[in-house]
């Protein structure tokens, strides 16, 4: 077994403290990975705070884990020692159900194997990226773009490929104007992507404190949705407007924001249903729709979009220490624009 350092929550109340455990030795698909930085989304904080329902603890969180192969089991073919690899939001799946083999086991029907707070299919607790090692299989395992600085394509794989998947499937690109509800972690990797893919991107944030970082990231606008003239202003006036916000709020205001046949996509997770009136679809044809994460494959193929537009993260890097007093920040939408652990704080 390999032993390993980490930060974990023992409970829904604890904060998080240094913990000790073991990861496996690599089987023959394995790759075993010295992790080098780990981004924190607000996923993380809704699950060590158990505020999505029964958790595993202790928990160490942590999905946007960037870092270098150590060693590699004797049948691996797609990496080798030194790589740079990342490991997203999910370390394994059935693989044999239709979503599996169509590339999409982010939606594998018996469940993905998440990266932490579940279970490996011999039942073993899995455990995430606030940690020095990891060992996942080759398949669950991703190039990270060789010309950017690896700290901040930590978050890219969540906060990337949570934004570039449905940006893509909605087809966001020239001639499409595009607005992100939230300028966090998610939000503003969806208008770097957005702008990439040439889309008129519009950030609707609550204020206008953000509007100069919005717009060097490529938003031509930003609007402050604490103002109720916004909402009169910009009617009919979006073909697709992602979601990104963390809590509950009203969308049928934003419903109105939508041209004939536009898509209004969550991808925030509020803890508590949002109601949504008849009316706000019916006129204009519109649609309300989901999008999680993304698979292997689109994951890889935004990896390197990123890497051949020169899109990476707005980061702030923290030592593992200050995770907890990051936590708190990032509920209270302080975090320009992910926090990213620097594990070297962990030796
Ligand atoms: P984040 O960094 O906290 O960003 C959320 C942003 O939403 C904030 O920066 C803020 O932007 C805005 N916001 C916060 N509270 C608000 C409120 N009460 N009313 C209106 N706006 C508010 O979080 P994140 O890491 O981007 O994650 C966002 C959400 O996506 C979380 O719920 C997370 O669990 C979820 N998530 C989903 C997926 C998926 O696959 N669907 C993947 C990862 C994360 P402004 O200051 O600009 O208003
Ligand atoms: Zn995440
Ligand atoms: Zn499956």
């Amino acid at each position: 077994m390999i032993k390993t350092k980490g930060y974990a929550a023992a409970s829904a109340k604890a904060p998080l403290g240094p913990y000790a455990f073991e990861r496996r030795e690599p089987r023959e698909h394995d790759v075993a990975i010295d992790i080098k930085f780990c981004g924190i989304c607000h996923s993380d904080i809704h699950q060590a705070r158990e505020e999505w329902g029964e958790a595993i603890f202790p928990m160490v969180p942590g999905h946007e884990i960037a870092g270098v192969v150590t060693a590699v089991g004797s049948k691996v073919t797609k990496h080798k020692v030194g790589d740079k690899v990342g490991v997203g939001c999910f370390v394994d799946s059935c693989r044999t159900c239709a979503q599996c083999q169509r590339g999409f086991e982010h939606f594998c029907a018996k469940t993905p194997v998440f990266t932490y707070n579940c279970r490996e299919k011999d039942g073993t607790p899995t455990l995430g990226g606030y940690s020095d090692k990891i060992v996942v299989d080759e398949n669950y395992v991703l190039r990270m773009p060789d010309h950017l600085p690896l700290a901040a394509c930590a978050p890219l794989l969540c906060a990337g490929i949570t934004l570039y998947s449905p940006l893509k499937h909605w087809q966001a690109g020239p001639g499409k104007k595009v607005a992100i509800i939230g300028l966090g972690g998610l939000g503003h990797m969806g208008v770097k992507i957005a702008h990439a893919l040439g889309a008129e991107v519009t950030v609707l944030s609550q204020s206008l404190r953000k509007q100069q970082d919005g717009k060097r990231m490529g938003a031509a606008h930003l609007y402050a949705t604490s103002d109720p003239d916004t909402f009169t202003k910009l009617n009919d006036s979006f073909d697709l407007i992602i979601n990104t916000v963390s809590s509950p709020m009203d969308w049928n205001q934003y419903l109105g924001l939508l041209k004939v046949d536009g898509s209004f996509v969550v991808v925030g997770i509020p803890d508590k249903p949002v109601p949504v009136a008849a009316f706000s679809l019916i006129h204009g044809r519109h649609s309300v729709s989901g999008s999680m994460i993304g698979g292997i494959r689109e994951t890889q193929e935004m990896l390197d979009f990123c890497a051949q537009h020169h899109v990476a993260c707005d980061i702030e890097v923290i030592p593992i220490e200050k995770v907890n007093e990051a936590y708190d920040r990032v509920v209270k939408s302080d975090v320009r624009y992910r926090f990213v652990i620097d594990m070297a704080s962990l030796k």
